[in-house]
């Protein structure tokens, strides 16, 4: 990923991902602490210039929504999913994978709030199938960005979690004193490749947001008192 500098506001936006009307951006610590909410998330529409912006209720599950305009109610799910113009859509994270998915040729996008839950649930994949149904995409065609989460480095879980990674059949698990490390970000990457989509056409930031306290709210490193990271992308309308 790459930092930009958006009306005197830093953001990280993947460097792979580009589209002539497409508008993405990540948001550092140092100038938010929970956009999702209030204050800051109206001062991250007047920096972006954001009309409608969308986040959902999100609850470590599979379930994907495709969003046409304002939702009347926010929406419960971990994947948002939009063709619409002019209609900007926001996963919050906070070690949980921020994944973003653009299909150039459909015009459609969809941001996924990954963690490990959903992850060993499969919404990667489920997102690629939502793709494909909804707006007739081809996986060939098909950029996604893993964006900053948790690292292996940091991501140490018990057996009955690593047993549950192995049941994907992953070998993206290491064990070491006792705990198993996995890399999360890794087991993504592998299975979007199997599923079809291009190697060069996913960009892994590596960033772990619990090693990279000076950049991104971590929940398992500042707990309950953890702010969000927010992975925003929409449309632009047409002048
Ligand atoms: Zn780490």
């Amino acid at each position: 990923m790459k930092r930009v500098v958006i009306r005197g506001v830093p953001f990280l936006q993947f460097e792979n991902i580009s589209s002539s009307l497409l508008f993405h951006a990540f948001t550092l610590k140092q100038a938010f602490f929970n956009p999702g909410d209030g204050k800051e998330r109206e001062r991250l529409k007047e920096v972006l210039l954001i009309d409608t912006l969308v986040t959902a209720s999100q609850v470590h599950g599979t379930r994907w929504v495709v969003v046409d305009g304002p939702p009347g109610e926010k929406p419960v799910a971990d994947a948002l999913l939009t063709a619409q113009r002019g209609v900007c859509l926001g996963v919050l994270v906070a070690d949980c994978l921020p994944l973003l998915f653009v299909d150039p040729v459909k015009e459609a996008l969809a941001v996924v709030h990954a963690g490990w839950r959903g992850v060993v649930d499969g919404i990667h994949l489920e997102v690629l199938r939502a793709m494909e149904t909804v707006f007739g995409s081809q996986v060939s065609d098909l950029l996604v960005g893993i964006g900053p989460g948790i690292g292996e480095c940091c991501f140490a879980v018990g057996e009955e979690v690593a047993r549950r990674f192995a049941r994907r059949g992953t070998r993206r698990i290491r064990e070491k004193e006792g705990y198993f490390f996995v890399d999360l970000p890794g087991v993504v990457q592998d299975e979007l490749e199997e599923y079809g989509v291009k190697k060069r056409n996913i960009e892994n930031s590596n960033l772990c947001t619990v090693c990279h306290g000076e950049m991104f709210h971590s929940f398992r490193r500042e707990k309950e008192l953890a702010g969000r990271n927010i992975l925003l992308a929409g449309w632009q309308k047409r002048d």
